[in-house]
């Protein structure tokens, strides 16, 4: 759930010009709260809040309850004291996940396949490919909003515009339920109608430096020269950055699962094997490889693949793909070896005796889905607001571990890649 400020003036009729308006951003609305109505019609039109507990926060609102001035990770208590009659249900992420992923598979890939996924609710979509046929992206984004409707009584809503920073800024300003296409020679007037927090990245400490600066919006930030905004932030990356948003600029490309590689670790062994311990410690040592490469690249990986070679040389591989991406061998470890287990066939019995019903010639593990950590940490996600709410344990010990391998990352840098090794 966004919180990124809108301007009524905004949401008006920019022109209808098209012309290099290739991105797409598609951000559903208010979609925990959406998912419920679907499958509780009853709850329509109703204040509804998702998150309980009087020490959670709120993951969702509907609009009906924004009104009354709640919105995410407010805590529970205080959206509870502005809104007694509001309806408060559990956060239940795996039935967001799967709703998600039908639109994602029967909608928005239908499209193309040149799609960046930010979160459960939202995507960039680059369109250049498809026009041939749709003629106007504003035709996609119609479509795309209809069949969304429609078919998972979910609205959302649709920015289009030349870049990905303005397509975002464009959804935002449309919601709910809207959308709004600004052609690429009104992007620059469109953001320097904007206060600052508006543009993605600007958080409440770079604008109090931005302010101390007597720079109180866009329009002010975008008469500022780079050497002016590095003396202001102390960061030529800032800098670059707040310079070129300021006149409606971003040279960020999408990252689309198509442009990416994989990067994996793979080992034969000595002599065949039937035993289950050698087989995960071998896929530990590959985890622990794969990610010190992710990190060492600046890479998040999304989806994890399992590969086996079995003593006739047969191979298989099995898949999954996380809602979050990852890079430490904490995350990538366990998931491997649930895939091991299925892949096998594995029962509980045959795990506690550790003995494999195939002889394996070679294991390794492959991690694909592949984005730079600085253009996939720039919003927080709505896992993230979540993740704050679950438990603390599993989340707690897996960030522990995480930063365990960076500080491996740098004993390697000194002593050599053998010096340490993870006992996880
Ligand atoms: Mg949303």
């Amino acid at each position: 759930m966004s919180t990124a400020p809108r301007l009524a003036a905004a949401k008006r009729d920019w022109g209808s010009d098209e012309t290099d308006c290739t991105v797409l951003h598609i951000d559903m609305d208010a979609f925990y709260a959406s998912c419920e109505v679907a499958r509780h019609p009853e709850l329509k039109g109703q204040p509804l809040i998702i998150g309980t507990g009087p020490r959670s926060v709120v993951s969702a609102a509907s609009y009906e309850a924004r009104q009354f001035g709640i919105n995410s990770a407010m805590p529970v208590s205080r959206a509870q004291r502005l809104c007694p009659q509001g309806i408060f249900l559990p956060v239940d992420i795996r039935y967001y996940r799967t709703i998600s992923s039908r639109i994602f598979s029967t909608v928005f890939a239908r499209i193309t396949n040149q799609i960046e996924q930010v979160s459960v609710d939202e995507c960039y979509m680059d369109v250049s490919g498809t026009l041939r046929q749709w003629k106007r992206p504003s035709n996609i984004a119609r479509w795309i909003r209809e069949q969304v409707a429609s078919g998972f009584h979910v609205t959302c809503s649709v920015g289009i515009a030349s870049n990905k920073l303005i397509a975002k800024m464009a959804s935002t300003n449309a919601k709910p339920d809207g959308m709004l296409l600004i052609p690429k020679t009104q992007q620059a007037q469109f953001v320097q109608l904007m206060p600052l927090r508006s543009i993605p990245g600007i958080g409440q400490s770079l604008e109090k430096r931005l302010k101390a600066w007597g720079i109180d919006d866009v329009a002010t930030l975008s008469r500022c020269s780079e050497e002016e905004l590095f003396q202001a932030t102390g960061s030529h990356i800032s800098a670059h950055g707040l310079f070129l948003a300021s006149h409606g600029l971003d040279e960020l490309p999408l990252q689309t699962h198509s442009q990416e590689k994989s990067i994996g670790a793979e080992r034969t062994f000595l002599h065949d094997t039937t035993s289950l311990s050698n087989v995960s410690g071998l896929l530990r040592q590959c985890s622990d490889e794969v990610a010190t490469s992710l990190r060492k690249r600046q890479l998040l990986a999304r989806t994890i693949t399992v590969k086996l070679r079995f003593e006739d040389l047969h191979y298989a591989t099995k898949s999954h793909t996380l809602q979050k991406p990852v890079n430490s061998a904490a995350d990538i470890y366990p998931e491997a070896l649930r895939l091991l287990h299925s892949m096998l066939d594995l029962d509980e019995t045959q795990i506690n005796r550790g003995e494999l019903p195939r002889l394996i010639r070679l294991a390794g593990i492959s991690t694909s889905g592949l984005s730079k950590v600085q253009d996939t940490l720039i919003q927080p996600s709505l896992d993230d607001i979540l993740q704050e709410e679950q438990p603390e344990t599993e989340h707690a010990q897996r960030s522990q571990l995480a930063h365990a391998e960076r500080i491996l990352d740098s004993i390697r840098g000194r002593y050599g890649k053998d010096s340490v090794k993870l006992g996880l």
